[in-house]
């Protein structure tokens, strides 16, 4: 009984809950339960927060008994990733610099998760501040893939793609800066939502780079994810960047393509995301999808994005760029940690120097040497100057994309996950894992990634949805679809393939 409560969707979960067939504190119990039995396999949380999370279920459930008109996720646990600030809750952004801080607020979308009534379990695992692919950048040591715990969950948010995959969480917050949602959702099995930039606030996100940034639901169906999104997703008037405006019909669009039609709809391949670099596999599954796709009535056509070629050389002058400005508030002044030096006299700019030197990693430092370069009065015109450039034709090519398609689509991931340890000494390779996901973040749309099936290794390959800033509304359609298609052929979920974790008892 509790281990189906685990394994259900948040919907399913969720319908349960409203007909009184089980309550918020026997299902957070279960998700407690389950954390306990695999977290030493799966180490997808940094921090656990039983008590508050049943103090709300046991709530929820007077609430509901009350008979209080409640929000339709209300009592349905939730993970959320540690770069969202929750009050009184440490938040570390998987960095010692923020080792013992506890912020004095609460996130945009966690006061949103609050007020519906989601108990959270906990904060997940991350790269330091989201910066990787791999999860293998967090201070707190790596999370294991639950498929194969030899290898990555995807990065940085691959703690809540963990989380979801082991069905320690129905539901999770992730942030994608260049495809920290996306990409740990793909090689993980589970779905993965990037909203299109400013429609989900980024206030109490700790910020990596605000022009980038977008917090997002991951989950195991595409209609939770749509659920999710709506919940924390609307207007916020403390984030400048937030859209004054209501988001489409995200729950209408998913069922609606739940019922499998897709006529009238053309879906364009990117030319550029396929072909060299892609596993044969990851290519393999793509494609089937294209022709179910096209099966269900859409129209399958080429597009070209000539300018995605050169994404990725943007993303890593722009995104370090911005790195370097916001992380220049960690100096052992005003959060966590602070290190006094070891000799000498103790300026305010030795402390400083001592406390960046020892709190930040050595993804971070490189980050903050290469943005500080690269915004130097010297070099500013050649290189980020030029990286700018590059973003705005990168956008032309999604406004002519979106002029012959209505979604586009891709592998969202080049690979299936690798082993851990085999391009942590290489961050070029490590980089090339975002090569699908970084233009989205470059143009600020939407995209959406589901699994598509198992490559030839037997692990999972993720399918990406794109669509035009605002038209979040596509994303769950096409996906909704697709994914109907897929479990038809599979005969159920994808993750009801993986390997069963060893669980402690
Ligand atoms: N892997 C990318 C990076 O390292 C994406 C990070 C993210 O989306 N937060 O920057």
């Amino acid at each position: 009984m509790s281990a189906d409560l685990t394994r259900i969707s948040a919907a399913a979960l969720a319908d349960k809950l409203q007909a009184g067939e089980v309550s918020s504190v026997e299902a957070t119990r279960a998700h407690l339960d389950r954390i306990a039995a695999v977290e030493p396999a799966v180490h997808a949380f940094l921090h656990v927060s039983d008590e508050d999370a049943l103090a709300t279920a046991a709530d929820v459930d007077a609430r509901r008994a009350h008979g209080e008109q409640l929000h339709p996720l209300a009592g349905v646990p939730i993970a959320v990733k540690d770069v969202v600030v929750t009050k009184g809750v440490p938040t570390t952004a998987g960095s010692k610099i923020l080792e013992g801080w506890v912020p004095p607020y609460d996130a945009t979308l966690v006061e949103r998760i609050k007020a519906a009534g989601l108990p959270i379990l906990g904060k997940t695992n991350m790269d330091e501040f989201a910066m990787g692919s791999s999860t293998e950048h967090s201070a707190y040591g790596n999370t294991h893939n639950p498929w194969d715990l030899d290898r990555i969950p995807g990065g940085s948010g691959g703690g809540s793609a963990a989380a979801v995959g082991a069905y320690e969480a129905p539901l999770a917050i992730g942030t994608d800066t260049g495809g920290s949602i996306r990409q740990p959702a793909a090689v993980t099995g589970t779905v993965g939502v990037k909203p299109t930039y400013g429609s989900v606030s980024r206030y109490g996100l700790i910020a990596l780079a605000s022009s980038l940034d977008q917090a997002g639901p991951v989950t195991r169906t595409v209609l939770d994810s749509a659920l999710l999104h709506e919940l924390i997703g609307g207007h916020d008037p403390r984030d400048s960047t937030s859209i004054a405006e209501p988001l489409p019909d995200l729950v209408g669009a998913a069922r609606l393509g739940a019922l499998g039609d897709l006529s009238g709809v053309r879906v364009g391949v990117i030319t550029e995301l396929q072909g060299e670099g892609y596993q044969a596999g990851v290519l393999a599954r793509f494609h089937e999808s294209l022709e179910l796709l096209q099966r269900a009535g859409a129209e399958v056509v080429e597009v070209s994005c000539p300018h995605f070629t050169y994404a990725l050389a943007a993303y890593y002058l722009i995104l370090p760029a911005e790195a370097s400005s916001n992380l220049a508030k960690f100096d052992g002044m005003r959060f966590g940690l602070r290190v006094e030096p070891s000799e000498g006299p103790v300026t305010a700019e030795r402390v400083m120097a001592a406390t960046r030197g020892q709190g930040f990693g050595d993804e971070v430092k490189r980050r903050i040497i290469l943005g500080t370069y690269a915004l130097s009065a010297g070099y500013y015109d050649a290189y980020y100057g030029s990286a700018q450039k590059v973003r705005t034709l990168i956008q032309r090519d999604f406004a002519a994309a979106f002029a012959q398609a209505d979604v586009l689509v891709s592998p969202t991931a080049p690979t299936t996950a690798f082993k851990l340890g085999e391009k942590l000494d290489d961050p070029l390779a490590m980089y090339l894992n975002d090569v699908a996901t970084i233009p989205a973040n470059l143009a600020g749309v939407p995209g959406l990634s589901l699994p598509a099936g198992l490559s030839d290794d037997g692990l999972p390959v993720g399918f990406q949805v794109l669509a035009p800033a605002k038209a979040d509304d596509r994303l769950y359609r096409v996906g909704a679809a697709l994914e109907a298609l897929l479990e038809n052929e599979w005969g159920g979920p994808l993750l009801a393939k993986a390997p069963e974790l060893e669980v402690a008892r």
